[in-house]
């Protein structure tokens, strides 16, 4: 039956242009026949895609719903009211904003919020596990803002809560932050709100990575705690590439005013409207039952991988990600990362807390579960996957391993044919 729906058409790509179009079909042969391990990717619904690709695209809507620059913004006010909705249900958010286009932009209008060039923000080391946005000096945050970094207890290689409350009565920041990129532990958020409290800084929590985790109830919620919560909605959430942000009602207006006019133009509509349709997806009980096996397979990943001598940083993990010191095994990070990708088994090197090698060796790799759990492989599959990227580091030749990792995604094909 014919569609009402002027939607994707990939026909008319190949016509209008192959080349591209053989990217997107490489891209799928690349996501259906190998292992995606990077923690921050996930396998996006068709339904996300079809907004995603759709005439919103087309649209600009500059301001808010009821509040446009711009005419013709019914239907599109629409969509974003819904996201709005959604995400404040989901996460008991008092105040949603869904323009951000990445989590680095939603970092900006945080910082753009509560802070004034010059202040002092606490946030975690970016060699420790933090992101360039914590305070990196090739960053905005890094030289505009006077960064102060916290790090991991070297034994426990957990939050060094001792030294974040030391380091914020010494520097009184305006702002901390609490999250990160490649820390596979649960953080204290009420910590980090005592801490925040007794210096009378903002507490923002970089929930980027794990927003989709508590979405579906998986790892507890920062939202009580912070005064404001930033998050992609491309990761564990398994929505489009792009941000959120979430806040108390007090700081509604701020945090509008610093995305748009302050750091944005007009909000990419497709994607705000993907970012309700994930959203409305996450609320479902598929997705409660989704994230609380992306943990346990995460885990089991990381016990596979023990087994095998490598050595979980932190001895494990409690969210979708683990970080894993190669150093028992004699092999770079970014050895591991090249030899697991000839044998189609996509990961990245990761820098370990106190790293000797330069980041661009690491000693460490990052797994993730979420690309393997949208594909609906559970622990017994984890256990194979920890023994095909056991083989592939200690440097198998990647033919065989190859076969395997192939055999192994054929049964749980990621965007299955037909
Ligand atoms: N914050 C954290 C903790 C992240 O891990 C990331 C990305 O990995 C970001 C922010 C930035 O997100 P984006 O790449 O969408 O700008």
């Amino acid at each position: 039956m014919p569609t009402p729906f002027w939607g994707p058409d990939f026909e008319a790509l190949t016509s209008t242009d192959p080349e591209i179009a053989a990217v997107l079909l490489g891209e799928l042969d690349r996501l259906r026949g190998g292992l995606q391990l990077i923690a921050s990717e996930n396998l996006t619904s068709p339904a996300v895609l079809a907004a995603l690709g759709s005439t919103l695209s087309n649209k600009y809507a500059e301001g808010y719903p009821g509040r446009r620059y711009y005419g013709g913004c019914a239907q599109v006010d629409v969509a974003e009211e819904l996201g709005i909705a959604r995400a404040r249900a989901l996460f008991g958010a008092e105040h949603a904003n869904l323009q951000p286009h990445s989590g680095a932009s939603a970092n900006l209008a945080a910082y753009a919020a509560f802070c004034a060039p010059g202040d002092v923000v606490l946030a975690m080391d970016l060699k420790q596990g933090g992101h360039l946005t914590h305070g990196s000096k090739v960053n905005f945050s890094g030289r505009w803002f006077q960064p102060v970094s916290y790090g991991v207890e070297r034994e426990a290689e957990l939050i060094d809560y001792d030294q974040v409350r030391e380091l914020a009565r010494t520097h009184r920041p305006r702002m901390i932050i609490a999250g990160a990129t490649a820390y596979p532990r649960l953080i204290d958020f009420g910590a980090f709100r005592e801490i925040a409290d007794e210096v009378g800084a903002i507490l923002m929590v970089d929930a980027a990575h794990f927003i989709g985790l508590v979405a579906g109830g998986a790892i507890p919620s920062p939202v009580p705690y912070a005064d404001v919560v930033t998050a992609t909605t491309h990761k564990v959430l398994r929505g489009p590439r792009g941000g959120m942000l979430l806040c108390r009602a007090e700081h509604a207006k701020a945090i509008d005013k610093a995305v748009f006019p302050f750091s944005q133009g007009g909000p990419l509509m497709h994607a705000v409207a993907a970012k309700a349709v994930a959203l409305k997806e996450a609320a479902a009980p598929e997705f409660r039952a989704y994230t609380h096996q992306v943990v346990a397979n995460a885990a089991a990943l990381a016990g596979g991988l023990a087994a095998e001598g490598m050595r979980p940083v932190s001895g494990g993990t409690d969210t979708h990600l683990a970080l894993l010191d190669l150093r028992p095994l004699g092999v770079t990070g970014a050895e591991a990362e090249r030899r697991c990708e000839a044998a189609g088994i996509t990961l990245n090197k990761n820098a370990i807390p106190f790293d000797p090698a330069p980041p661009m060796t690491a000693s460490g790799i990052r797994i993730g579960s979420p690309c393997v759990t949208t594909q609906g492989m559970t622990e017994p599959d984890m256990a194979q996957i920890a023994r095909l990227i056991a083989r592939a580091v200690r440097g198998e030749a990647p033919a065989g391993i190859a076969r395997a990792v192939g055999d192994l995604v054929a049964a749980r094909p990621a965007y299955p044919r037909g």
